[in-house]
């Protein structure tokens, strides 16, 4: 890995502001992906559009920007733009330039490539409690192509590159295994025990696919962290509709919420910045059995 104080050279200001420019780029396309995937459009073509039809010209889809220079509001027609289109692109930059900041190149590389996927997952899952194949299938085997390619994803290097590329290979398989067995079986209790499906199928997938990039201490980890950050989110969620007094509403005790949100936040957060951690508190548990 490059020395810390490399990231503050010339060079690499340029080379960081391409990457997150780069970033808000993909951002841009993933909120095409968000749009067009759940309703079975083609996310190529046709090109950008307004809800009224019209087509967006460039000067008012220019990422990280656009919707702050137009205000929220479409210059076609008036309808507002959600604001989701520039918290995908700032998100997106974002996640793109602390790949690029703390991990190596090649393992950055396919950290776009998975987080990219874990932002197009979460804000489809947010608005339509599901999560389309092609991020929880397409990723896990995307994720074990990557971990053949590039061995450094399961902190495999220094040896031969084919035994590397088959160790980190094996880590992309027992990860996937790993993480959609374990989502599975706690769907399984909880839906003996509490009679209904606490989680969905997509998202035994979805960890499976996790596993694939993360190993299976980043899918077991993504799990119970998720659990938290749900829980967390709930609670959250519930004190603040009390003291609207809304009463309980929609996010009642019982009621289907995405999951798939908080499983990739603790899957990125592993990703990004706890792998070692965490990778060292399983060494430190797996010597008590
Ligand atoms: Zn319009």
């Amino acid at each position: 890995m490059a020395p810390p104080d490399a990231a503050l050279t010339p060079d690499s200001w340029l080379a960081n502001g391409i990457v997150f420019i780069v970033g808000a780029c993909i951002g841009s396309f993933l909120n095409v992906v968000i749009a067009r995937l759940p309703a079975g459009q083609s996310v190529v073509r046709p090109r950008s559009h307004c809800a009224c039809g019209q087509p967006i010209a460039w000067r008012d889809n220019i990422p990280l920007l656009s919707w702050f220079l137009l205000l929220g509001r479409a210059r076609c027609c008036g309808r507002p733009i959600p604001v989701r289109y520039p918290v995908v692109e700032w998100l997106t930059a974002g996640l793109f330039l602390a790949c690029w900041l703390v991990l190596p190149p090649a393992v950055a590389a396919c950290g776009w490539v998975f987080l990219s996927a874990l932002v197009a997952a979460s804000f489809i899952d947010g608005e339509h409690l599901m999560i389309p194949d092609v991020l929880t299938v397409g990723l896990g085997v995307t994720g074990f192509v990557l971990s053949v390619l590039v061995p450094a994803l399961h902190g495999q290097q220094g040896g031969s590159f084919l035994l590397d590329s088959l160790r980190s290979g094996g880590g992309a398989v027992l990860g996937l295994l790993v993480g959609s067995g374990l989502v599975f079986w706690i769907a399984m209790l909880a839906d003996l025990t509490l009679g209904k499906d606490a989680m969905g199928f997509g998202d035994v997938k979805f960890v499976g696919a996790i596993g694939a990039f993360c190993g299976w201490q980043g899918a077991v980890f993504s799990v119970f962290a998720g659990a938290f950050l749900g829980t967390a989110w709930l609670g959250l969620a519930f004190a603040w509709k009390s003291l609207l007094r809304r009463g309980a509403g929609p996010v009642g005790f019982g009621s289907r919420i995405p999951f798939g949100p908080m499983l990739a936040a603790a899957g990125a957060l592993y990703f990004l910045f706890l792998g070692d951690a965490v990778g060292a508190w399983f060494e430190k548990v797996s010597v008590l059995f």
